[in-house]
């Protein structure tokens, strides 16, 4: 057992928590507050070759290891979830499939953009029927000629305005139940493709979520990633991968709620004492203290067990499951220490606090995640 990051990994650490409090913090306010999208931190990042932190050099990748990504993510949710989720999207989510089921080609054509930063990753699964039951999709993808036709539509989809291609799941046999699902590479600007960015969310402002119609959309025969029939499974296997990716989000989003909050108590005086003299306040500092770093060495385990290439599918799930759910609570009961401002926008903590509930819900909620360490220990 070793507790302590290597040097690479403590070098992107540092890189990563001053590019994050001088580039990111400063106008995480304002864009929660407009909803404008930070495609310049995103280009900074892709000049400091963070875009493709964990994937092969040979695709202009960083070959970084799974735990250095979950830093990145933590490290940017600690100042703005926004920013964190659609970096942790356009890697767990957009870039994966591509690495783990895409041909020599297929990478250097589609995965190789992702890691320049020349575009953002994007990966659609989520259905207006077809959400926890993912298996329940409806998209279709007939092929004819050498051409595959995709009919359809997703929903709640991160970073595909900013995506100019994008991996999507779709039926192309119905018979055969989830083994026929299949997953294709899919250009945002082919026709018949239209890309809608007008939800109004609780939270996570200044990220993009967006849906998809597909009518009659055209794509290459060679587009099919990976083998037809796979489509469930690539992506089952790419939300396990991700659940790491939120888990180090909820980690480093508690982490910001909770230094504001001791940076708070330290400072507010009541009945003549600064609150962190109050017992009362001092055990909620503590038991957030505790379940944070709880959490970062179960996020940080499973990305360990997936760099050791060993089984990590119900660590990731518990891990995910552990820091979100700890996360929301870590954010209401920093409201709580600020009192009112707590609940004022001019102090932060309750636009973690909005932010935070979708850590819950995305890439499998927190019963989905019971049910994956259920299916598992049951077995
Ligand atoms: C901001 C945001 C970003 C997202 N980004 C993406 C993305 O990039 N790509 C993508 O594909 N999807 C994305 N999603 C979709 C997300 O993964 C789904 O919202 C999530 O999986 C839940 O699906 P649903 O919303 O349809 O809820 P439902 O599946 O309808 O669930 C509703 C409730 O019922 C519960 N439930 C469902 N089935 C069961 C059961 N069998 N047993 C017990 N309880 C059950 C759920 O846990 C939940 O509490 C995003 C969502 C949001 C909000």
């Amino acid at each position: 057992m070793w507790f302590e990051l290597t040097e690479e990994q403590s070098m992107i650490k540092k890189l990563i928590r001053e590019f994050a409090e001088s580039e990111v913090a400063p106008g995480a306010d304002e864009r929660d507050r407009t909803g404008e999208f930070p495609e310049e931190v995103f280009s900074q990042l892709g000049e400091l070759g963070l875009m493709g932190l964990p994937f092969p050099e040979q695709y202009e990748g960083g070959a970084a290891d799974t735990i250095s990504f979950a830093i990145v993510v933590e490290e940017l949710s600690r100042v703005c979830a926004s920013t964190g989720i659609t970096y942790s999207a356009h890697i767990s989510l957009g870039g994966a499939p591509l690495h783990l089921f895409g041909t020599d080609e297929q990478k250097r054509n589609y995965l190789s953009p992702l890691c320049t930063g020349e575009y953002l990753g994007a990966f659609g699964l989520t259905e207006p029927n077809a959400g926890s039951d993912a298996g329940g999709t409806r998209t279709t993808a007939i092929l004819d000629g050498d051409e595959w036709i995709i009919n359809g539509s997703k929903c709640f989809i991160t970073n595909a305005s900013y995506a100019k291609n994008l991996v999507i799941t779709a039926i192309t046999d119905r018979s055969k139940g989830m083994n026929g699902i299949s997953a294709f590479i899919v250009p945002t600007d082919a026709p018949g493709f239209t890309v809608i960015n007008n939800y109004e969310k609780l939270g996570l402002h200044a990220s993009n979520t967006t849906e998809l119609v597909l009518d009659n959309v055209r794509i290459p025969k060679e587009n099919l990633l990976g083998e037809e029939g796979r489509g469930y499974k690539q992506f089952l296997a790419t939300l396990d991968g991700g659940r790491i990716g939120i888990g180090a989000m909820a980690v480093g989003l508690a982490q910001g709620a909770y230094e504001k909050s001791l940076q708070y108590a330290k400072e507010r005086k009541q009945f003549g004492k600064n609150l962190a003299e109050f017992q009362a306040i001092q055990f909620k500092l503590a038991d957030m203290a505790m379940n944070i770093e709880v959490a970062r060495n179960m996020v940080y385990k499973a990305a360990w067990l997936k760099d050791q290439g060993k089984a990590f599918k119900t660590e990731a799930a518990m891990a995910k499951l552990f820091a979100s759910e700890i996360c929301m609570k870590v954010c209401d009961q920093a409201v709580q220490i600020h009192g009112g401002y707590g609940y004022m926008r001019e102090y932060q903590v309750e636009r973690f606090f909005r932010d935070a509930k979708l850590l819950e819900i995305g890439e499998g909620t927190s019963e989905v995640q019971r049910m994956v360490i259920a299916r598992q220990i049951c077995s």
